[in-house]
Order: structure tokens, then C-alpha cells, then sequence
């Protein structure tokens, strides 16, 4: 059998790193959306790719940089996801992409569990020290956020010898066997893929918008609901982890109540239950400031990140009170690429370019502008639910005009008019009716008022 690797024009062999001219950051459209270029590709795709994998705009992207996508049809398209919440500092940044070279010349594996390597113990130094709370801190690194929470949950049955871990409704932490158990919603994550892991227990999330009594009794009541479940369903004393994403992210960008974190570490903190803040989508300068716990004052005890950590290489984490990540025996965490060099170096190159650019005041700058944009237009247009959100994670809940009830049909056709436009834009929400804006900290103002312009039209 011969190997037919069919790759149209590879790159000529250069001993200098590859410097390719700054992306226009414009948006441009040279064909309708998406182009026929694309459209040839995605057709090729399906006959070659699984039916399982989704994709929310059939678009084949050549280069990114900053806030654009540049697709193989020559079109530039205003990025407001993200690669979902991934590419916060932009696409193709500067200084990961400079880090990456380097990296991946001088070394691309060697697995942290044979040797060792300066960029992991970076990565983790880094991470212990702007975890929330002057508890001593220490981490450990895998490659994705699904990885992060499962090992997250590993080391707090490790630690407390207990096996429950408490997830809440709308939840989500990933496709795993364990962390899809953990997720809410059944079609597209869970569908048809059970049995799921045992000793998974929901509680019901604390989502003001839909409280049933008002968003005034949410916050009490919701951790009324909690304790229940804790101390009389599942007894305290076999409870491990609580396990709660700060603002839910998938579920629709859920803002908690205030005090309602507080109160699930009172919980926690009362049992000895490890509470584990999953900040895979709101960690590293999204929601402004570099986790989302912050902002309600939240010290957690373990924390996930992934996303946004290496700029768009993969890389996940867990980090925490030290006394809980030395619960677990030598060789039993970790993984064949787990900090891999190059993600570890591209994390570098993140912290780096949050700090250069000023990206954590740059996220609340863009919550302002997304709100005055957006808040003028609920005032009025009532498929507008709600607009919530912090820092560069916004979204807008739609429903039928006069009732909460959820609209996907509304949110699907305003999604799809962002897209034939040139904007990307994500939709989310266990109904699928929430449109959610995750653009990378570095789009100009003016772009971004671009986007948030196209948006607006959609809505009307
Ligand atoms: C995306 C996400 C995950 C899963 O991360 P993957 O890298 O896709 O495995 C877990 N938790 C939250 C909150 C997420 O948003």
C-alpha cells in the first residue's frame, strides 16, 4: 500500500521563522456566505468526516489575526467567538506565535511524566500565583478542559476519600465520560451515549431570568435546594466535590445572583466538600479580571482552566490549595501530552500579551460598549429576553415577545443573518435560544461597534 498524502503547496523548508504581513483588521465580503470555495470543501468534508461532528457556519478559514477570520474564499469575517472563548488574546497573537516558533523548533515533546521542562513549571508558577486566595497553590497541566475537570474530580475523591460529585442544572464540562455525566443537557453532548458515570448528582443552578418565585428569591432559594441535595439526599459525609462554572458558559451565559456563590462555599467549606470553580470558559481575562471567581469574591479550592490558557494551542489545568493537589500518589495524574512544551509556551506568550495589552480593563471596556449598544435595543425589541454577561462574555436570552418562553427559531435566524454578513457569532443555552458574543480582547472599538452593528440590524 502506498501513502498518498495529498498536501497542496507545503511550505518551503526555511531556517527563519515564518512572518507572514498583520491581517487588515476590516470586514470584507468578496461572495455571498459561505463562498464557493468553502462550499466545494465542506461538500468533500461530509463524504470524509463523521456525521457526529457539528459545525456552526460551513466556512473553511486560511488565517486569522486579531478579530478577523480570513476564509478560503478571501472573505474576512468580525470574530465574536472565539473559537469558543479560546483566542482571547486574537488570532495568531504575536507573542504566542513567536513563542510557538521558537518552541517548536527547540523542542516539541518529551512527556513532563519522563522528563522534565522549564515551560510547564512556568505555566504552573504563573497560574498558582494569580489563583485566587494566598492559600499555598500548585498546579498540574493537561490538554484539554474535559481532561481538567475530570482530574479535577480525581484529586477531590483522592483528598476527601469520598466518591459524589454535585453539578448543577445547565451545566456543562465537557464530552468525556465523566464530565458529558456531569453535563445538563442530553441532545447533542449525551445523546445515546450512556450509561454515564455513577455518583453524579444536578442541583438546580441559581438562573435569575427563569427563577420561578423572581430573580429577588433566587439566590436563598437555590441554595436552599443545594443543601437538600447535599446533607438529606446524598449525605454530606459522601460528598467530594461541588463542581460550578462561575457564569455557565454553554448553558447560556448565566450570571449567578450575588451571594449565591458565596453561599455554595459556605456549603462547601461547612462539609469539607472540595468546591471546584470550572473556569475553562470564563478564566484568563474574559470576564475582566483573570477569573471570573473574583469578581464575587470566590476562593475557590481547585480551579479548571483550558480555553483561553494557550491562545488557541491545548492546554488545560488544575490548580489549587496545595494540600489537595498533593493528595494524589506520584503517577497518578498527568498524561501523554499533557503541558505539552509548545502549549506551555504558547500560554507564555498569553500571559505575556494580557499583561503588554492591558487585556483584563480592555474586557470590562468591551462590556461597555456591548451593553450600550445592546441595553438600548432590549429597551424596546421584546424578543430580548435578557442581555447578560461580564467582560467580553455577553449574550442576549431571545423569547416569544410578552412571555419568557424561549425562542431558538429567533435565535437561529439572527445567528444566521450575522453570519451571510460576515459576523460570527455563537448560539447557546439549554434551549438554543441564547446568542452568545465571545470576541477576542484585542478587536478594535471600531470593529467591534461594526459587529455589534450587524447584530442590531438582525435583531430588528
Ligand atoms: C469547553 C468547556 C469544557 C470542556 O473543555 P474541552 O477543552 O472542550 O474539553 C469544560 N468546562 C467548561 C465550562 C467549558 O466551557
Amino acid at each position: 500500500m502506498s501513502l498518498h498524502v495529498d498536501i497542496t503547496a507545503p511550505p518551503a523548508p526555511s531556517a527563519a521563522p515564518m512572518t507572514l504581513a498583520p491581517v487588515e483588521q476590516v470586514r470584507k465580503l468578496v461572495t455571498a456566505i459561505p463562498g464557493p470555495a468553502s462550499q466545494a470543501r465542506h461538500a468533500h468534508r461530509t463524504s470524509v468526516l463523521s456525521a457526529g461532528l457539528g459545525t456552526v457556519l460551513p466556512v473553511f478559514i486560511e488565517r486569522g489575526g486579531g478579530g478577523i477570520l480570513v476564509d478560503v474564499d478571501g472573505n474576512h469575517l468580525i470574530d465574536l467567538a472565539s473559537g469558543i472563548a479560546v483566542t482571547t488574546v486574537g488570532a495568531s497573537a504575536p507573542a504566542v506565535v513567536h513563542r510557538v516558533q521558537e518552541q517548536v523548533a527547540k523542542l516539541t515533546h518529551t512527556c513532563f511524566l519522563v522528563t522534565e521542562y522549564d515551560g510547564y513549571v512556568e505555566v504552573c508558577d504563573t497560574l498558582n500565583r494569580l489563583a485566587p486566595g494566598d492559600q499555598p497553590k500548585k498546579s498540574a497541566l493537561f490538554s484539554t478542559g474535559s481532561e481538567a475537570v475530570e482530574n479535577a474530580v480525581k484529586i477531590a475523591r483522592a483528598a476527601t476519600g469520598r466518591p459524589a460529585v454535585v453539578t448543577f442544572g445547565h451545566a456543562y464540562h465537557g464530552r468525556t465520560l465523566l464530565t458529558m455525566t456531569m453535563t445538563a443537557k442530553n441532545a447533542p453532548y449525551k445523546d445515546g451515549f450512556g450509561p454515564f458515570a455513577p455518583e453524579v448528582y444536578r442541583a438546580p443552578l441559581a438562573y435569575p431570568y427563569r427563577w420561578d418565585s423572581g430573580p429577588e428569591r433566587c439566590a436563598a432559594e437555590a441554595l436552599a435546594a443545594l443543601e437538600d441535595l447535599v446533607v438529606k439526599q446524598i449525605g454530606a459525609r459522601h460528598c467530594a466535590a461541588i463542581v460550578i462554572e462561575p457564569i455557565q458558559g454553554e448553558g447560556g451565559v448565566i450570571v449567578p445572583p450575588p451571594g449565591y456563590l458565596q453561599g455554595v462555599a459556605e456549603l462547601a467549606r461547612a462539609h469539607e466538600i472540595v468546591l471546584i470553580a470550572d473556569e475553562v470558559q470564563t478564566g484568563i481575562a474574559r470576564t475582566g479580571a483573570i477569573f471570573a471567581s473574583e469578581l464575587e469574591g470566590l476562593v475557590p479550592d481547585l480551579m479548571t482552566t483550558a480555553k483561553g490558557l494557550a491562545g488557541g494551542l491545548p492546554l488545560g489545568a488544575v490548580t489549587g490549595r496545595a494540600d489537595l493537589m498533593d493528595a494524589v500518589s506520584p503517577g497518578g495524574l498527568g498524561g501523554t501530552f499533557a503541558g505539552n512544551p509548545v502549549a506551555c509556551a504558547a500560554a507564555l506568550g498569553v500571559f505575556e500579551t494580557i499583561e503588554s495589552e492591558g487585556l483584563v480593563a480592555r474586557a470590562r471596556h468591551i462590556e461597555a460598549i456591548i451593553r450600550a449598544a445592546l441595553d438600548p435595543v432590549a429597551a424596546v425589541n421584546p424578543i430580548i429576553g435578557e442581555v447578560r454577561g461580564r467582560g467580553a462574555m455577553v449574550a442576549l436570552e431571545l423569547v416569544v415577545p410578552g412571555t419568557k418562553t424561549p425562542a431558538p427559531d429567533l435565535a437561529t435566524a439572527v445567528a444566521a443573518y450575522c453570519h451571510r454578513a460576515g459576523v460570527l457569532v455563537l448560539q447557546a443555552g439549554t434551549y438554543g435560544n441564547v446568542l452568545r458574543l465571545l470576541p477576542p480582547l484585542v478587536m478594535s472599538d471600531e470593529l467591534l461597534t461594526e459587529a455589534l452593528g450587524v447584530l442590531v440590524e438582525a435583531l430588528g
